[in-house]
């Protein structure tokens, strides 16, 4: 439980950071909350050489509404967004998140460079349809969601390249629901599902996305479910009918917590929930 011996910088400016990055190639590490970096170097699974604190650099915090999206520095804390209502279906998930203690510490940027399937934030992100800006060498240069999340723990996020700010859509006139399944308050989602409706003039279903949370290596779209209730009557019968559709596509991993059948059965059961909160 004791990290291998590293270095540690603070530097002042993104300039800065990024060259340390750069300089130091795959032995540098950046750290904000570390309560996903800190406990894979206590166990040994991380062991970088030289850890880069994001905490002097100014201008990476705080929440702003700009043309037409949220503006969300990395370093906003998942506490933060859970003070902040206004950001919807994103603060009510960044307030399910382990326990107050990791919300105080966490950020909205560690947790989407990080890209751990069972993490809320990155589904949410995804059906938001909001995308992230990198800092690298070789400039600014925005990333979508659909883009971000590559594989298990790997997003397209580069090794010398640091998150400096998210964007969501406002998306007025979209209800949402958000509805995640654990064992305990603390725990990580077994499964979790993030919907967005927007209901049409005449009461039928305009636009919906539902993003999943563990439900394969990645963050997923449910992509069968939105088809399946696109333009149709929000009522119950057709949410229950698209919900069916929730798990098709999807490659859940089995652990010690859910076999793969029950996490599908999670996907369904939690998308009719997060779709009828949507409706209402
Ligand atoms: C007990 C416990 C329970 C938890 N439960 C949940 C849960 O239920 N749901 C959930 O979503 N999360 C959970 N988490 C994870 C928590 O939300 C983390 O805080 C989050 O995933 C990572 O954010 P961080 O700021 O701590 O990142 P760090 O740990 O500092 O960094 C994580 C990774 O991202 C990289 N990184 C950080 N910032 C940037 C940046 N700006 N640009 C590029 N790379 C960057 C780091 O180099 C590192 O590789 C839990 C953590 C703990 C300890």
């Amino acid at each position: 439980m004791i990290p291998a011996q590293f270095d540690y910088e603070a530097p002042e400016s993104l300039e800065q950071a990024v060259r340390m990055l750069h300089e130091n190639g795959e032995d540098a590490k950046l750290i904000a909350g570390g309560h996903s970096l800190l406990p894979l170097m206590k166990l040994r699974l991380a062991a970088p050489t030289l850890l880069v604190d994001l905490r002097n650099i100014p201008g990476l915090h705080g929440i702003q509404r700009e043309n037409g999206n949220w503006r969300i520095g990395t370093l906003t804390r998942h506490a933060d967004l859970q003070d902040a209502p206004e950001l919807g279906v994103a603060s009510v998930a960044a307030g399910q998140i382990a326990d107050q203690q990791v919300r105080n510490r966490g950020t909205i940027g560690g947790s989407l460079a990080h890209g751990d399937p069972a993490s809320d934030l990155p589904a949410v992100l995804l059906a938001l349809e909001g995308q992230v800006s990198a800092q690298g060498t070789d400039g600014l240069r925005q990333i979508a969601a659909a883009d971000l999340f590559q594989d298990f723990l790997t997003t397209a996020v580069g090794e010398s390249e640091i998150l400096t700010e998210i964007r969501l859509p406002l998306l007025d006139g979209y209800g949402f629901g958000y509805h995640k399944f654990n064992r305990r308050q603390e725990d990580w989602a077994m499964v979790a599902a993030c919907a967005l409706v927007k209901r049409g003039a005449d009461g039928t279903c305009e636009d919906v996305r539902i993003g999943l949370t563990h439900m394969g290596s990645t963050p997923l779209r449910a992509t069968a479910a939105e088809q399946a209730l696109r333009g149709r009557p929000l009522d119950a019968a057709s949410i229950a009918a698209a919900a069916e559709q929730a798990a098709e596509g999807t490659d859940p991993p089995a652990d010690l917590n859910a076999s793969e059948d029950y996490k599908r059965h999670l996907a369904r059961v939690l998308t009719r929930r997060a779709l009828e909160d949507a409706s209402s």
